[in-house]
């Protein structure tokens, strides 16, 4: 894994891909053409378009409301069926084909957005993942500008999920990146906390407003008392840095309890709820007037 990221060590990794590289093939053409339907669509979304997002919310652990959603993609393959986006977003990054489709994924999930306001339901932020290669693709930037003026999503409705390792890899440009996302409203977070190369003095000069601790550090946080010294330094951290802290992959009331006990801000995971289609939030907005104020 580290040796993908390394640009150096190509030859390492192709020779550990020769085993299914014709099963890698086939998966590339096959998300290339499920890539063209879905953008040729005059309906996206419906029946031909093979790609789809689900939405999972984010609750703020102090009031218990749901004020944002975390955009994730799904392949529905016609032959092998729902393909998790663990196996497909590495090998649209190897092929640079990410580029396309994390565009494809800004503009649904801003078009999506726009039409929860549009009916009326309470404001809610809306993250979208951006992968290594797509942060450092020119025209991110651009093309994020592009989505929310045709789908007419205001930027702080907007939230860019980054991760360490993307931001490390050309940390001066990173950070100016960030900065422009930034100072167009969008605001931003480092997705999977702790499970990357960051170190505390880059940290500081990230502009962003958010740090999700990785849910490997939440799975066993009612039984690992490291995991619960992790979680507190991350949540203390974040706090001292002015940011707010938010966990990902909650799945039991303890380690709910322990991180709301802990002053953590927010959660996200199958406690509350997996992620959804769009439809199911609207049904949850509703029946929560009120929620969803931008904090
Ligand atoms: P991530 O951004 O860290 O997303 C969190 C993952 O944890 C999601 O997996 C989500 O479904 C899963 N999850 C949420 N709550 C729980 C829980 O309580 N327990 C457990 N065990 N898992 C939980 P998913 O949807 O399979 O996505 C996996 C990864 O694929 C994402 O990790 C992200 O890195 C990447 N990804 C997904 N969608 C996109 C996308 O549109 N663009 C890009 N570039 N990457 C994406
Ligand atoms: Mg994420
Ligand atoms: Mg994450
Ligand atoms: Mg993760």
């Amino acid at each position: 894994y580290r040796a993908k990221e390394n640009k150096d060590s190509f030859q390492f990794y192709a020779s550990e891909m020769n085993a299914s590289v014709e099963e890698k093939l086939v998966l590339l053409e096959g998300m290339r053409s499920a890539l063209e339907s879905c953008t040729d669509s005059q309906d996206c979304g419906g029946a031909a378009c093979q790609f789809h997002l689900l939405y999972q919310p984010k609750i703020d652990l102090r009031s218990g409301r749901l004020f944002g959603v975390e955009a994730l993609i799904r392949w529905n393959h016609p032959e092998h069926g729902l393909i998790s986006p663990l196996r497909f977003i590495g090998l649209a990054e190897e092929s640079g084909m990410i580029v396309a489709l994390g565009e494809w994924v800004v503009r649904s999930a801003c078009a999506q957005g726009q039409a929860w306001r549009a009916a009326g339901l309470p404001a809610l932020s809306i993250s979208v993942n951006v992968s290594a290669r797509q942060f450092e693709e020119k025209r991110l930037v651009e093309r994020v500008a592009q989505a929310l003026r045709d789908t007419g999503l205001p930027p702080e409705a907007l939230e860019v999920e980054v991760t360490e390792s993307s931001i490390m890899r050309d940390l001066g440009r990173s950070v100016d990146k960030m900065r422009e996302l930034k100072a167009m409203g969008i605001s931003l977070s480092i997705d999977d906390f702790g499970t990357g190369y960051s170190s505390l003095s880059a940290l500081k000069s990230f502009p962003i407003s958010r740090l999700k601790i990785d849910k490997s550090f939440v799975s066993d946080l009612a039984d690992s008392a490291d995991d619960q010294a992790i979680a507190m330094a991350v949540i203390s951290l974040g706090h001292k840095l002015n940011l707010r802290v938010i966990a990902e992959g909650v799945e039991t009331e303890q380690q709910r309890a322990f991180l709301s006990a802990n002053d953590c801000d927010e959660m996200q995971g199958y406690l509350f709820s997996p992620p959804v289609p769009a439809e199911r939030i609207a049904a949850m907005l509703a029946q929560q007037p009120g929620a969803g104020e931008l904090p």
